[in-house]
């Protein structure tokens, strides 16, 4: 059976906290089962304006949803149903929460021990030496269709890969039914009620709700109430045993068309592109970047980065 709950539900259970940065918030949606860390685990985080989270990264495959306000990570600005996956041991931010404060969703299918902050020389080096490390992390906004008259689905282009990472975002008419995209292939689902409501098991769940798939449930009837219902469909990839990588030889290109990649998250800065929104014009060898320069991802330095490599 599918878990889900309802911001009603669940917000018995929304605590306060005191942190140097401002007031945050939490509130769980789906808690981990008691002594099965392969079991989902979905919550709500909320601040006020100025709060920060430091940049960090976690263990497990991960997906955030923008659910109110705004904010910054790392470089990139955050507006709501904005969809942000890292794989683990990927780091990310910090995320910066914004004048109208900010609230997002957390979701995984793995019991997480918590984030871990690059600020921290044992986590730092935990990521510099593990083998066989894919850092990877995107964020892509869904794209709705409430005007269809029966039901709409968007995938995402850039959040989706051959391991069954793939995201889709799916409109449904009032009082249509559409059956969500089955979960086969992926290591769990989840589905995130951003506008309208869902009929399930005899109750409507209004947004924001959250439920979780496991893969061998088969695709969600998805049966919306009277004004229609928008859902984000969050697949999360299976564990593949990654392959022995191929003996790299270094890149020899002409300054002003190297690639070079941040060792902490694997950000790419091509020097045939630039960075135009930083100030850096296309072409700039990576020795004119400003020092002060630093990754648009992670916040790494420019010393955290090697010129890239190819096979
Ligand atoms: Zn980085």
């Amino acid at each position: 059976m599918p878990q889900i709950a309802s911001f009603d539900d669940v917000k018995a259970t929304r605590k306060e906290r005191q942190v140097p940065t401002g007031t945050a918030w939490r509130t769980n949606f789906i808690d981990p089962e008691e002594n099965n860390p392969v079991s989902a685990q979905a919550f709500l985080v909320e601040g006020t304006a100025g709060r920060v989270i430091k940049t960090h990264f976690h263990d497990y495959d991960q997906y955030q949803v923008i659910v109110s306000g705004g904010g910054v990570l790392g470089k990139h600005e955050l507006q709501v149903n904005a969809v942000h996956f890292s794989r683990k041991y990927t780091p990310y931010g910090p995320i910066v929460f914004g004048e109208q404060q900010l609230g997002f969703l957390t979701l995984r299918a793995h019991k997480d021990p918590g984030a871990q902050y690059l600020e921290d020389p044992e986590k730092r080096s935990k990521l510099m030496t593990l083998e066989n490390r894919k850092p990877w992390q995107a964020t892509e906004l869904p794209k709705f269709h409430p005007t269809t008259p029966d039901a709409a689905l968007h995938t995402f282009t850039d959040l989706k890969a051959e391991d069954g990472l793939a995201s889709f975002s799916l409109s449904v008419a009032s009082n249509a039914r559409a059956l969500a995209p089955d979960p086969a292939h992926s290591n769990g689902q989840y589905l995130i009620i951003v506008r309208g409501s869902l009929h399930y098991e005899g109750r409507e769940y209004k947004a924001l709700s959250v439920a979780f798939v496991k893969p061998q449930e088969g695709p969600f009837e998805l049966v919306a109430g009277s004004e229609g219902l928008d859902v984000l469909v969050l697949h999360f990839p299976r564990e593949v045993v990654a392959k022995a990588a191929a003996a790299p030889q270094v890149a020899k290109g002409a300054p002003g068309t190297r690639t070079w990649q941040c060792m902490l998250c694997a950000f790419v800065y091509d020097e045939a592109t630039g960075m135009p929104h930083d100030g850096v014009a296309p072409g700039t060898p990576w020795e004119d970047v400003p020092e002060s320069w630093f990754c648009p991802d992670c916040s790494a330095s420019k010393s955290d980065f090697v010129m890239a490599l190819v096979e």
